[in-house]
């Protein structure tokens, strides 16, 4: 079994835990920074800045002891800033792994709108909420956005675009170019 590690790249509401409880291949183990924040939270909070870096480390010990032992691991998490996505592939790298990236990247709109449809109360201890503020979600999404084109140079071994906007999806503009 060859080792691989799969990341989702995508902003708060695009639907990433959704695709990884329909697709993550079997015998995978999931790291989630949301469910490793709140079960290292005291308040329990899957956004508690607070337990951040200790939700990350534990996240790349399980990598690193997945991938050790040939197996798969799926990342759910956002994969926003350039920084983490390479600390992931260097990560991969170490240990000759498979490096998979999955785009889900919905039209903007519908991702605060999904992201809108969550708790938005904040927790007394920590001051987060499930729902994440609207220019969180906005900047996480254009800077997906404006990586896009470089994201094949970053390291990946395969690259797919579940979910793109449709000014966005190659196929459109192919069938632009096709109608002239
Ligand atoms: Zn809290």
């Amino acid at each position: 079994m060859s080792p691989t590690l799969i990341v989702t790249i995508g902003p708060c509401g695009a639907g990433k835990t959704r695709w990884r409880r329909r697709h993550a291949p079997p015998g995978a183990v999931v790291v989630s920074l949301d469910e490793t924040r709140a079960a290292l939270s005291p308040c329990g909070c899957s956004g508690n800045p607070a337990v951040n870096a200790a939700a990350v480390a534990a996240g790349h010990a399980t990598t690193r002891a997945v991938l050790a032992a040939g197996g798969t691991v799926v990342w759910d998490v956002t994969s926003f800033l350039p920084r983490f996505r390479a600390e992931l592939l260097a990560i991969a790298a170490e240990y000759r792994a498979r490096a998979v990236g999955l785009v889900i990247l919905p039209p903007l709109l519908r991702v605060l709108a999904q992201n809108g449809r969550r708790d938005g109360n904040r927790c007394p201890d920590c001051g987060t909420a499930r729902r994440v503020a609207d220019p969180v979600v906005w900047r996480m999404h254009h800077d997906i956005t404006v990586a896009l084109p470089r994201l094949h140079t970053e390291g990946w071994t395969e690259l797919h675009y579940l979910t793109l906007p449709p000014y966005l999806r190659p196929h459109a503009h192919r069938r632009f170019e096709e109608a002239r």
